[in-house]
């Protein structure tokens, strides 16, 4: 849909007839609305520029094509991705922003995996001895630092394992975990706020908090509903996939609560062999888990384990492709907006006779939004006031490692980074007329956000998809992690969208078929290009740097005290 004036005035009004569904903090950002009227720049930028969906589909065409091989990181597909990104930035005027004056900011890795189905043998205090079965009651976890582990402990269970002290919740009281083996159910309850809950639920988050308690690994185990979302099963064919970590100065792996580390993968089976003689029944610690404040106690179990295994490691190189538009305001050029997007993928991978993953949607797409935006930005008859930084990050399918490379060793100075703008697989396979904006009510995002679609003519909807925890499982988050206020735009499920997204997600995502062939809408790829520039001007131009809501749980838990 072409971008119009009277568009914009119909998207405000669709816009307030949506706000019930905000969340209440971004409800009361955005009210009333003649102070956000004020508060707005007198000149309402950006209105001029038109993305193009034939742009859109030749960056897409180049980088989901079969001689990319799929863009893992650290292989020549990704490193061929890179320099063509690096060479659209230069066709565009985009300054170097990575190392020594070039693109390329270079991220050292670490990659590992499991070498073998490892071992697991118990015993219970009623003298039952046994092991884990590979693969029907565990999968091993491969560890970045260490080639052969072998641990011997008693185990805890801790229920979700979360220490929440803003809501008066410790899955850890009362249990002393020092020298055992932690075991976690996956996840976070339903009743937590979704953002919220995809931080508690992230298994580095649970990790970080068993290592602090004096564990020396962790253990997790399905819910039922977790099951249900990820069973287990899909877990066995990719058991030895690698994965990956950045490399510290020292060139040692960078490894979260690394003195807990994740051991193994149980089934429900497997962990049911090790509740024997549990002072609860495992049924009845998974019906708690599923009420919404899921709250189950621990208790130490009455087993004994001995884990074993053996990881293949390897050192890698890949890189990130850092790009700089100046901001015309002599003041606030120093502070930088970041529009980043993932630019790798998964490699060649898979049983079937198609094994590129080409990784259309998942992120050639976008890649293709960010140079899109940038373009906006080189031709804008207004310049930005702040500075915008482009970023294309290696290996976040291995866990948003090159962003936290650069989010850790930023190549912009730190303190100036205001603010970040994710571009992650957006699901342009409908026309799509609404958009979840992912972090954005926390923080003096959402009224820029809610402005933005506004003038685009796009509604704001509440997350469909809580129990994905989307929030921490993009590049955005590892900004949040650093105090930085981020967004990340989701595609909405009007008009079509819940239908396109679950049937995406379902048999194209993470599959060599996330390729062209899918009837891509290049129309609605240039209008989230627009929505996303909309946003990122918005927090260029606004007077005030991007900041936390007043009493915001990552604000808190990140922000500057
Ligand atoms: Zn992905």
């Amino acid at each position: 849909m072409p971008f119009s004036r009277r568009a914009a005035l119909a998207g405000v009004a669709l816009l307030l007839a949506v706000q019930p569904t905000f969340a209440s903090q971004a409800v009361a950002a955005a009210k009333p609305a003649t102070a956000r009227a004020k508060a707005q720049p007198s000149k309402v930028s950006g209105s001029d520029f038109k993305p193009s969906a034939a742009a859109i589909k030749a960056h897409m065409g180049f980088l989901a094509d079969d001689l990319l091989e799929g863009r893992e990181a650290g292989t020549r597909g990704y490193d061929i991705a890179a320099n063509y990104v690096a060479s659209q930035y230069a066709v565009m005027g985009v300054k170097p922003a990575g190392d020594n004056g070039s693109y390329l900011q270079q991220v050292p890795l670490t990659a590992y995996r499991a070498a073998n189905e490892g071992g697991f043998s118990f015993a219970n205090a009623d003298g039952k001895t046994g092991a884990l079965i590979f693969g029907e009651d565990y999968l091993p976890s491969a560890q970045a630092r260490l080639a052969e582990t072998s641990v011997t402990a008693p185990l805890v269970f801790v229920g979700y394992g979360i220490s929440a002290p803003e809501r008066g919740r410790d899955d850890y009281a009362g249990l002393d975990v020092k020298g055992k083996i932690v075991v976690f159910l996956n996840g976070a309850p339903s009743g937590f706020q979704t953002e919220v809950r995809a931080h508690y639920g992230n298994a580095n988050v649970k990790r970080v908090e068993a290592a602090k308690r004096g564990a020396v690994g962790v253990i997790s185990l399905p819910t039922t509903s977790s099951e249900k979302n990820r069973p287990f099963a899909r877990g066995i064919p990719g058991y030895q996939d690698w994965r990956m970590t950045w490399n510290d100065e020292k060139g040692a792996a960078n490894v979260r609560g690394g003195s807990a580390p994740g051991l193994v993968t149980l089934s429900l089976k497997g962990g049911a062999k090790l509740f024997g003689g549990a002072p609860a029944t495992l049924e009845s610690v998974l019906a708690t888990a599923e009420t919404p404040e899921g709250l189950v106690r621990g208790f130490d179990l009455p087993t004994n384990v001995t884990i074993q295994l053996k990881t293949e490691i390897e050192k890698r190189q890949s890189s990130n492709v850092v790009g700089l538009i100046e901001g015309s305001d002599p003041t606030l050029k120093a502070q930088t907006i970041i529009l980043s997007a993932h630019l790798d993928h998964l490699g060649i991978h898979g049983t079937g006779p198609d094994k590129i993953n080409n990784g259309a949607l998942d992120n050639a797409a976008g890649v293709a939004t960010m140079l899109e935006v940038a373009r906006g930005f080189k031709e804008a008859k207004t310049k930005p006031r702040r500075s915008i930084v482009l970023l294309a990050v290696t290996a976040e399918e291995k866990g948003l490692i090159g962003s936290d490379y650069f989010a850790n060793n930023p190549t912009v100075p730190k303190a100036g980074i205001a603010a970040d703008v994710n571009l992650d697989m957006p699901i342009l396979l409908y026309d799509f007329q609404d958009v979840v904006a992912f972090g954005a009510d926390r923080s003096s995002i959402g009224p820029a956000v809610a402005r933005a679609a506004g003038r685009v003519g796009i509604g704001l909807s509440a997350d469909p998809l809580p129990e994905e925890g989307l929030f921490t499982r993009s590049d955005h988050y590892r900004f949040v992690e650093q105090g930085v206020p981020s967004v990340f735009l989701m595609t909405g499920f009007k008009n079509g969208g819940e239908k396109g997204f679950k049937d995406f997600l379902a048999t194209h995502y993470h599959k060599p078929n996330d390729d062209l062939s899918q009837p891509i809408s290049y129309e609605a790829g240039a209008r989230f290009a627009l929505v996303n520039y909309e946003i990122a001007r918005e927090l260029a131009d606004m007077p005030a740097r991007p900041s936390w809501n007043k009493g915001d749980f990552f604000g808190g838990l990140f922000g500057k005290k």
